[in-house]
C-alpha cells in the first residue's frame, strides 16, 4: 500500500495564493507524503475528488471554543466547516494561571461567552490549562497569550496604571504564555478588566511577545475611543512595539478603509477579521460606558441592585440606545439566558410583557439573567448596502475570515457554524466576490 489516504483528481487551491491545479494528495499518517499525478498509487483509502477543490484547513483567529471543545458545548459546528486550526483567546478571554478563586471569579466575567457561570475551574498553571486540549479534540489549537488573567492576576480588577513591579510580573506571565508556545497576545478593551489598561501597558507586553516573533490581537476600544481613535490606538501599539496587528470583528468601510491605509504608510502591519453577517452578538453589559463596568459583573450588577438612583441613570442610557438602534432598523434578541427564558425576544418585547419601561426591564434583565445572558444584535443596514460592505471587506487584502462563534445558549448566532460555509457557498460560489 502506497498511502494510508488517496485524494485523487481534485483541483488543489493551496492558500499560497498560488492559481489552481489539478493533482492527487497522498497521505501517511499526518503527513501529505506525495503530490502530483499518482494514477497507479494504491491506498487504503481512496477519496474522488474529481469536480471538486481541495485544500488545506482553515484557520479560525477568533473563536470562542475553548470550553466547548474542552466538552461544555458543541465541538463540531467549527471543523464541519473544514476549519481544523483554532486560535484561543479571542477578545484576550482566558482564566490561566490564576489561582482557583480568582479562577472562578473571572470565569463568571466570561460566562456569557462560554456558558456554565457556576463551574469552578481549576487552572493554575497554563500547563494545567492548555494540557486539557491534548488528544481530546477533533481540531488543532493554537495558543494565544489572553490579557484578562495575565492583568486580574496582577492588578485584580484595578482601575489604574500598573506600578513598574506589577508591569514587570506581566511581563513575566505574557513570557509564561509565548514560552508555552502562545503566538501572540489578544485583548479585549471593551471588557473587564483589560479595559482598565493604558496603551503604554499594552505596547510593554507587545514587546515581550515581539521577542518571539508573535501578533498583538485586540477587541479595539469601542466604547471608550469610537473607531478612529481605537484604530489608532492599535497601530501605535503596532508601530511601538513592532509588531503586526490584527483587529477581531472589523470590516472595510468609508470609516476603516483610510485608517487601514494609514497604517500601511507607518509600516505597520495591520490585518482584520469578520465573519460576515449582518448582526453581532455579546453580553447585556455592552451598552453600558466602560466607567460603569469596573470590577466586573459581580460588581456592576451589585451596584445596579443596591442604588436607585444607579439604576435609573443606566436604564435610561440603555434605553436611549435601544431606540436609537431600533429607529434605524436594528433589533436584538436574546439567544441565551440564565432562567431559559425570554429567547429569541427583544428587551422591548419584554417591557411590553411586563408592562415597565424598557430601561427599567433592561435592568431588571441584567440583574435577573447575568452573567450568561448573551444577545443577538441585528445592525439597520439594508441588504444592497450589507452586500457592498461584504464585497468591499472580503476583497481587501487586509482581510481574513474568523468566525467569532459562540457554542452555548438556545439560540446562538449562527457565524460559529455557518461563516466559512457562508463565504464559500454565497460569496464566492454563487455571487463571485470574490474568487477561491
Ligand atoms: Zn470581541
Amino acid at each position: 500500500m502506497d498511502f494510508d489516504l488517496l485524494i485523487q483528481g481534485g483541483s488543489i487551491v493551496d492558500g499560497s495564493g498560488a492559481a489552481a491545479f489539478s493533482a492527487d494528495v497522498g497521505v501517511q499518517g499526518d503527513r501529505i507524503v506525495a503530490l502530483g499525478a499518482l494514477p497507479d498509487a494504491a491506498a487504503a483509502n481512496v477519496i474522488d475528488a474529481a469536480g471538486r477543490v481541495v485544500c488545506p484547513g482553515f484557520i479560525d483567529a477568533h473563536p470562542h471554543s475553548e470550553t466547548a471543545l474542552r466538552g461544555n458545548g458543541d465541538i463540531w459546528g467549527s471543523v464541519l466547516q473544514g476549519v481544523t486550526s483554532h486560535l484561543t483567546a479571542p477578545d484576550g478571554f482566558g482564566w490561566a494561571p490564576l489561582p482557583a478563586d480568582e479562577c472562578a471569579e473571572l470565569w463568571r466575567s466570561t460566562a456569557f461567552a462560554y456558558g456554565q457561570p457556576d463551574l469552578q475551574p481549576e487552572w493554575s498553571t497554563i500547563e494545567d490549562y492548555l494540557g486539557g486540549f491534548t488528544g481530546t479534540i477533533p481540531i488543532n489549537v493554537v495558543p494565544m497569550a489572553p490579557h484578562q488573567p495575565i492583568r486580574f492576576a496582577v492588578m485584580g480588577w484595578d482601575d489604574r496604571r500598573p506600578t513598574p513591579d506589577e508591569m514587570d510580573r506581566m511581563r513575566a506571565l505574557t513570557r509564561d504564555w509565548m514560552e508555552a508556545g502562545a503566538v501572540g497576545l489578544n485583548t479585549g478593551l471593551d471588557y473587564q478588566p483589560a479595559a482598565n489598561a493604558d496603551t503604554d501597558e499594552l505596547v510593554e507586553l507587545a514587546k515581550v511577545v515581539r521577542e518571539y516573533d508573535g501578533i498583538y490581537a485586540a477587541h479595539i476600544r469601542y466604547n471608550a475611543f469610537g473607531k478612529p481613535a481605537a484604530y489608532r490606538e492599535s497601530i501605535e501599539i503596532g508601530r511601538r512595539a513592532g509588531i503586526p496587528v490584527r483587529l477581531s470583528h472589523e470590516s472595510v468601510d468609508a470609516e476603516t478603509e483610510p485608517l487601514l491605509e494609514e497604517a500601511r504608510r507607518e509600516g505597520v502591519d495591520l490585518g482584520i477579521d469578520w465573519y460576515l453577517y449582518p448582526a453581532g452578538s455579546s453580553h447585556l453589559l455592552v451598552w453600558l460606558p466602560p466607567e460603569e463596568q469596573i470590577g466586573g459583573y459581580d460588581a456592576t450588577v451589585g451596584r445596579l441592585r443596591d442604588d436607585p438612583a444607579h439604576r435609573r441613570r443606566i436604564g435610561s442610557i440603555i434605553e436611549g440606545q435601544i431606540r436609537e438602534t431600533s429607529a434605524a432598523g436594528g433589533r436584538e434578541y436574546f439567544s441565551a439566558t440564565r432562567t431559559g427564558q425570554h429567547i429569541g425576544k427583544s428587551i422591548t418585547d419584554v417591557a411590553t410583557e411586563r408592562g415597565t419601561s424598557i430601561g427599567e426591564t433592561a435592568v431588571d434583565l441584567i440583574i435577573e439573567e447575568s452573567p450568561d445572558a448573551v444577545l443577538v444584535f441585528r445592525r439597520g443596514l439594508t441588504a444592497e448596502v450589507f452586500d457592498a460592505l461584504v464585497q468591499r471587506t472580503l476583497a481587501h487584502p487586509a482581510f481574513m475570515v474568523a468566525s467569532d462563534g459562540l457554542y452555548h445558549g438556545a439560540l446562538p448566532h449562527p457565524r460559529g457554524y455557518g461563516c466559512y460555509v457562508q463565504v464559500l457557498g454565497t460569496y464566492v460560489r454563487e455571487r463571485g466576490f470574490v474568487s477561491l
